[in-house]
């Protein structure tokens, strides 16, 4: 039997991974809280700046329509 000397191209693409996106919060927040109501998946945690986990965060953008200073944006 004649083994095949290379794996299909797909095999050696699944170790790609795709660079993960998320929203970030800039240093326009004025830690008003609105944000951290709007995420359904509570990747935002309070403090003087609010933050963004970006391994949790799933793209939605609910968090940057809540923002009063337009603090919010894709990274
Ligand atoms: S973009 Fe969506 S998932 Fe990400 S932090 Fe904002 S509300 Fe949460
Ligand atoms: S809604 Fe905007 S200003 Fe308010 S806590 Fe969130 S990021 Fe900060």
């Amino acid at each position: 039997m004649k083994l095949k000397k290379y794996l299909p191209l797909h095999f050696y693409l699944s170790f790609i991974k795709p660079k993960k996106m998320a929203y970030i919060i800039n240093d326009s927040c004025i830690a008003c809280g609105s944000c951290i109501d709007e995420c359904p998946v509570e990747a935002i945690t309070e403090g003087d700046i609010y933050k963004i986990d970006p391994e949790t965060c799933t793209d939605c953008g609910s968090c940057a329509d809540a923002c009063p200073t337009e603090a919010i944006h894709p990274a």
